[in-house]
């Protein structure tokens, strides 16, 4: 609206050649042209250049008839935010910036390693992960699990616990951090992704490649959204 009405207002000689259409006052001028010869122009070309009302229809028409066909997808990060209320697409892996956020994203995460023999605890940013010894400031142990710093109180209970599987999933995932390092960290702030599926896709991607390790992540993100609406 606003860059349509500068174009208008500009041919019209309402506003003068050059002037930057984010910095008018839209309000104002839109109060004092309503109804007049320009803001009929500014609407038309809205609705009928901009809009495609006539192509939107078709859109519509063939997929009523068929020739469209609609698939459903999980939902997307947006969709999934507290503040997000109808799901909104995920845009598509081969999206650039979907990579490089997805990266920054978990590059940027609190962490948290436990010592598996002591409980001794150490916080980092995943990015500063290769700079940092995997070794228990306390006990010099050098199993360690790892989440992400928000879940450290979990992980200090699972640490902690006598329950069989808890400590079969611990020394997995300190046994991942041992072999496969920061691409086990990165698995593990992946939402919804525990030591069970960090095992799986450490698996079936091969270590030294960053991007088809970022997709696997992605796509069990989506498998978990997809399950499990809210994270
Ligand atoms: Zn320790």
């Amino acid at each position: 609206m606003r860059w349509r009405f500068a174009e208008v207002a500009k041919v019209f000689g309402v506003l003068r050649k050059g002037v930057d259409p984010r910095r008018i006052n839209l309000h104002g001028l839109l109060k004092k042209y309503r109804g007049t010869v320009v803001m009929q122009e500014v609407l038309s070309r809205l609705f009928h250049e901009r809009m495609d009302v006539d192509g939107a229809g078709d859109v519509l028409r063939g997929i009523q008839c068929g020739i469209i066909r609609v698939e459903i997808t999980a939902a997307g990060p947006l969709g999934l935010s507290p503040r997000g209320e109808k799901d909104l697409l995920m845009p598509n892996w081969s999206n650039a910036q979907v990579r490089d956020r997805l990266r920054s994203r978990l590059m940027n995460e609190r962490a948290v390693l436990c010592c598996l023999k002591c409980g001794g605890t150490k916080t980092f940013r995943v990015a500063k992960f290769t700079e940092l010894e995997v070794a228990c400031r306390f006990c010099k142990g050098r199993m360690m699990a790892c989440s992400r710093e928000g879940l450290r109180e979990m992980l200090e209970k699972w640490v902690a616990s006598k329950e069989k599987s808890d400590k079969n999933r611990m020394n997995r995932c300190a046994e991942a951090i041992k072999r496969r390092g920061l691409d086990a960290v990165l698995c593990l702030m992946g939402r919804g992704i525990g030591e069970t599926t960090t095992t799986r896709l450490l698996r079936s991607v091969p270590p030294g490649n960053l991007d088809a390790l970022l997709e696997a992540i992605h796509n069990a993100e989506i498998l978990y959204a997809r399950t499990r609406r809210f994270w």
